[in-house]
């Protein structure tokens, strides 16, 4: 952590400094307070960083400070891999130009109208932020000129690298004017991202956020894996679920902090938050209650929680994940203290996934995978914890007076003391009911969507087997995984391109991951023949999935599919050209999440305009 700096010795304007603030943020992350200072400088940027690490406000906050707010046309291009990264970076941008009448920010991904884009093009913005396919066709139609580029930004280098765009970045690069700023950021450095950034970058200042090792001992750890809309469910059935004496959770913003203390509260935890807005009285009055048993809950930030020694803290739950591991290290060591053991949960959504990896890294200890505790396991906790109360009321308290109106009720009621007892618990279970093991439906670990690449009107530029990946640089991935076959219920099925149509098999995994949204790791093999293709789908593919890829079209070829009767035909005297997607190929891929089952039948289609 970045102990000391704060956003407003940063010299950032007031209007962006407001919309931070406003953001509840803090303090700046590691990344940010590096990459803060010689972005607004105007120099060149290589960043090594990964998501989590709040790397977008580190390229957005300097170069929207440097923008001119008169000017209408593109000043600041951020390239990213996926249609979902632009968007986020997108919204990323609006939110800290927030006070900025004048800003423009518009995303430029495949899939997407093209009316549309053209419309909000002319309307004229001041940063785009664009999958590179989509950036190249505007390019070569003549509707985005960067004559008045300031700056270009490489999101996620070695994902459009792996992706195959890099072609198209370069071509990209080459259409900025001289003197443009470059900043470009990558989770890994391999040989080609260095390349690129010796071709194109000048004199770029070089940011690494090292992480150091250190470890943790009596602390088990854990994690979870969730989509950013689940955590909130998540947290409440971890404090149920979980045995603990007092809880810490932290979070990144100061928003944050009292949003969730106040669901808590709600929920009828004894609860309170510790941000940097709290004075000192206030911050140990808080810490005076949690040691007093007052309060069993704290939602903290990391900058608040510094130092805190609370022995009774025997779980901490990272809500957000932090910036790096060490910071990982301080917040997990509010636990195990005095020589107790203590417990750690960290939530984690599948794009954070390599931050994840980092921080097992640095602290040389595996964090575990768990799931999440169930309805049923709840319900008995919930039931225990009541029985208990019940011992130690029968045991503690002098219930004569009750005693004597339970038997007046027996008579008057004419019914039976079982009778009673379950009327009595009825009324008394109502603020927490015991009979919830089904109203906690199971919170499914994401899968891989939303981290596809942008494949819409452009074909990817790799093909099956040379992917760039594979060329040896392949940090932090650890060992391969073996060999997996698809399991499940896979079929052959039948389009109608093939070669002599100049299809390639990333065309076809392009249009029918974006068309039938079945994540691109569970396309099975494919053949191309001359005329046709077949490839290996799920066999329990929705009608209207099926339906909707007859009418897709790739290299202006109906796909028209069929399931393949294998039958001969005079084409298939031909050898195929096949493309072994095998199981090690497609499970290697990071930060994908993990992907619907095999098997899995396929959501409906997106709704999309051309392909
Ligand atoms: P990123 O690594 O850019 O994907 O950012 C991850 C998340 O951290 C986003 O939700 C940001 O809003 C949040 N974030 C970034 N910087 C800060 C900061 N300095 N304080 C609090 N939250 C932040």
């Amino acid at each position: 952590m970045s102990e000391s700096l704060t956003f407003s010795q940063l010299d950032l304007p007031e209007p962006i400094l407001r919309a931070v603030t406003e953001l509840g943020y803090e303090t700046p992350s590691p990344i940010q307070a590096a990459a803060i200072p010689k972005l607004l400088a105007g120099e060149d940027l290589l960043g090594q960083a990964q998501t989590g690490t709040g790397k977008t406000a580190a390229f957005a906050l300097p170069l929207l400070a440097r923008l001119d707010p008169a000017q209408n046309e593109p000043q600041i291009l951020v390239l990213a891999p996926t249609r979902e990264l632009a968007i986020q970076v997108a919204e990323a941008f609006q939110a800290y130009a927030r006070f900025m009448p004048t800003f423009h920010v518009l995303p430029l991904y495949g899939g997407q109208n093209y009316t549309t884009q053209l419309r909000s093009l002319k309307r004229g913005s001041q940063v785009i932020v664009g999958t590179p396919g989509r950036i190249m066709d505007h390019l070569d139609r003549g509707t985005l000129v960067l004559d008045k580029l300031r700056a270009i930004v490489l999101d996620e280098a070695d994902e459009m690298l792996r992706m195959g765009f890099i072609d198209d970045v370069q071509t990209i690069m080459d259409a900025t004017p001289p003197g443009r700023q470059v900043a470009m950021f990558s989770a890994t450095m391999p040989s080609q991202i260095r390349a690129i950034a010796q071709k194109h970058l000048n004199n770029a200042q070089e940011i690494k956020i090292e992480s150091k090792t250190s470890t943790v001992e009596r602390i088990t750890q854990r994690y979870v894996m969730l989509d950013g809309n689940q955590k909130l469910d998540a947290l409440t059935r971890v404090l149920e679920g979980e045995e603990y004496d007092a809880s810490i959770i932290f979070v990144r913003t100061k928003s944050a902090t009292e949003e969730i203390a106040e669901k808590l509260g709600a929920r009828g935890y004894a609860v309170a938050c510790l941000n940097g807005d709290m004075n000192q009285a206030n911050r140990e009055q808080t810490i005076r209650r949690l040691k007093a048993s007052q309060i069993d809950v704290i939602v903290a930030t990391d900058v608040a929680a510094r130092g805190l020694d609370v022995e009774r803290i025997s779980l901490v739950i990272n809500y957000d994940i932090p910036y790096d591991s060490e910071a990982y290290v301080h917040r997990i060591g509010r636990t195990g203290r005095a020589g107790r053991e203590g417990k750690a949960i960290l939530f984690v959504s599948p794009r954070e996934r390599r931050l994840l990896r980092t921080i097992e890294h640095a602290t040389r200890q595996p964090i575990e995978k768990m799931s999440l505790p169930t309805g049923e396991v709840i319900e008995q906790r919930r039931i225990e914890s009541f029985r208990e109360t019940l011992a130690n009321t029968i045991e503690a308290k002098n219930l004569s007076f009750f005693q004597d109106l339970i038997n007046d009720w027996r008579e008057k009621l004419e019914t039976t003391d079982a009778d009673l007892a379950a009327a009595l618990l009825f009324m008394a279970q109502k603020d927490q009911p015991l009979n919830v093991a089904s109203q906690f439906p199971e919170i499914r670990e994401p899968h891989a969507r939303g981290e596809r690449p942008e494949r819409g009107d452009r074909p990817a530029r790799f093909e099956r087997g040379d992917r760039p990946e594979r060329s040896g640089d392949r940090p932090e991935r650890g060992p391969r995984p073996p060999r997996r076959e698809l399991q499940g219920n896979y079929i052959n099925y039948r389009i109608e391109v093939g070669k002599e149509h100049g299809v390639r098999a990333g065309d076809i995994v392009g249009a029918i991951a974006n068309e039938a949204n079945i994540d691109s790791q569970f396309i099975g093999n494919i053949k191309l023949f001359d005329h046709f293709s077949t490839v290996e789908l799920p066999g329990d593919m929705p009608t209207e999935v099926f339906q909707h890829l007859k009418k897709v079209y790739v290299r202006k070829q109906k796909l028209n599919i069929s399931v393949d009767t294998g039958g001969p035909g005079p084409e298939r005297a031909d050898r195929p050209e096949r493309y072994q997607r095998s199981g090690a190929d497609r499970a290697d891929r990071p930060e994908r999440g993990t992907g619907p089952r095999p098997g899995a039948a396929p959501k409906k289609p997106r709704t999309r305009e051309g392909s």
